[in-house]
């Protein structure tokens, strides 16, 4: 199994190879040349079952599967809950699928887990060490530390923007007490973290030196792992019913996880409603086509804050017949002027493809955690919320509504404070986080300081 880039310029590469390289050299995504046809989940297999199944498909010869299963087993012996991704039903033929079991109480642990095994067995068969470096605005670079932490081959580098993470998302970061995690806390906001990142990746030489790669929502493993948990859903529910997904979305990593699944053989339909919050770029992709670079605007639900998501590229990619020509036309002229508008052969397929998006207000979040609360009993993140405020106002249908629940509400428990007047306790497992002590190194946001800390060594000025 070989994987090309979304823009049509890179060498195609193995699985292990996409695995660690994240982006493309040409500046695009990796997608598997050929879409692996994989049999549905069954109602009897473990998710650890499933996970080696689909993930050898993407594998290839590149990993072995009794080398996968160990991978998985170990991986998901970190979750609170045996199905790992256990659903829950909220309303007739309406259910929430729980991914919040993991050791930093978000999705995101579903595939970094995984991930982190693969990077350390890959490693240590090849004899090499590499540095993982990871922007967060909160939740990527926590599930990163729990992964990674004790991992004998890697040293993760993290970098959050000093004083606006979440103060429980900060405690996953910097508690881990493993000399192989290096958090910096970076007197600056987001964007300069993911500034300072892509400029490491882009200077070849530097990036080279350390064995630099990267671990957030383009790398493609991550999009394979996710793509699992829509194949139970589908076995839980039933394999010839009808679902309709509603995932709260910023890059649109796990949206496109259920379009792999579908296009994989996995799902007995395709149906993926995005909920996006107050940024709204995605929302406007599918109305109008457009696709124009704005500031994100802080939100009730941060971690998906994003302007233009990454993941559209494949998406894109795709709808467009596989034309890497034409979507690295798209990105250049977008990289130039700051928009672009998708062409006519591209938006017919698009609103074809199955996908859509809507946009919550910022009120509507608050309310619906508000209104969950007192229909169900359950306390709900405000991501999580986005998503069944969608839910809630989707026109009756046949089909099973499942909204992807993508944290836990005491990762947030300011906000679900103010929304519902109630305390969101971290479950007992998390205790030791508030004994552990942090570690974390404050740092202006200057290049420079910062890979001087990655490399050790002092660079010219
Ligand atoms: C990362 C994240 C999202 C957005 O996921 P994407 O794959 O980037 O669309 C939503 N909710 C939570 C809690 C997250 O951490």
């Amino acid at each position: 199994m070989k994987y090309i880039s979304t823009r049509g310029q890179s060498e195609p590469v193995d699985f292990v190879e996409a695995c660690l390289a994240g982006l493309a050299p040409d500046g695009g995504l990796y997608v598997p040349e050929a879409w692996p046809q994989i049999a549905p989940a069954d109602p009897n297999e473990t998710y650890v079952d499933v996970a080696v199944r689909v993930l050898s498909a993407f594998a290839g010869d590149a990993l072995s599967e009794p080398v996968l299963r160990e991978l998985c087993t170990g991986a998901y012996a970190s979750f609170s809950h045996h199905s790992v991704a256990p659903l829950v039903q909220d309303g007739p033929n309406s259910f929430v699928m729980e991914l919040h079991h993991g050791p930093t109480l978000a999705f995101k642990d579903v595939a970094m887990q995984v991930i982190a095994k693969i990077y350390d067995h890959v490693l240590s068969e090849r004899g090499e060490r590499m540095s993982v470096v990871c922007a967060t605005s909160g939740d990527t670079g926590g599930a990163a530390a729990a992964a990674f932490a004790g991992a004998s081959n890697v040293d993760l580098y993290i970098l959050h923007p000093h004083e606006r993470v979440s103060p429980v998302q900060r405690l996953f970061m910097t508690t881990t007490g493993s000399k192989n995690v290096t958090n910096f806390a970076v007197q600056g906001d987001f964007d300069d973290c993911q500034a300072m990142v892509k400029a490491m990746f882009a200077d070849r030489g530097f990036s080279q030196s350390v064995g630099l790669s990267g671990v957030n929502s383009i790398n493609w493993a991550r999009i394979a792992a996710q793509s699992v948990y829509y194949a139970t859903a589908q076995a839980a529910l039933g394999p010839d019913r009808p679902v309709r997904f509603v995932v709260p979305s910023g890059n649109m990593g796990d949206a496109l996880a259920g379009y792999v699944a579908a296009r994989c053989g996995m799902l007995a339909g395709f149906e993926v409603i995005c909920a996006v919050n107050e940024n709204r770029t995605l929302a406007a992709l599918f109305e109008t086509g457009e696709m124009r670079r704005t500031d994100a605007v802080p939100t009730p639900s941060p971690a998906m804050d994003i302007s233009v998501p990454s993941n559209f590229e494949r998406l894109l990619f795709e709808v467009s017949g596989r034309d890497g020509d034409a979507v690295r036309t798209l990105y250049e002229r977008y990289k130039q002027a700051g928009e672009a508008q998708l062409p006519e052969q591209i938006r017919g397929p698009l609103g074809c493809a199955g996908f859509s998006a809507s946009s919550v207000t910022n009120a509507q979040t608050m309310n619906e955690m508000k209104r969950y609360l007192v229909q169900t009993g359950e306390l709900i993140c405000p991501h999580t919320a986005v998503g069944t405020f969608k839910a809630h106002q989707l026109p009756a249908s046949e089909a099973a509504t499942v909204v992807l629940s993508t944290a836990h509400a005491a990762k947030f428990p300011e906000t679900v404070l103010k929304a519902t007047g109630m305390d969101a306790p971290l479950p007992k497992r998390c205790d030791a986080l508030l004994d552990r002590g942090e570690t974390f190194d404050i740092m202006p946001a200057d290049l420079r300081l910062v890979k001087e800390a990655i490399s050790g060594a002092r660079l010219p000025a």
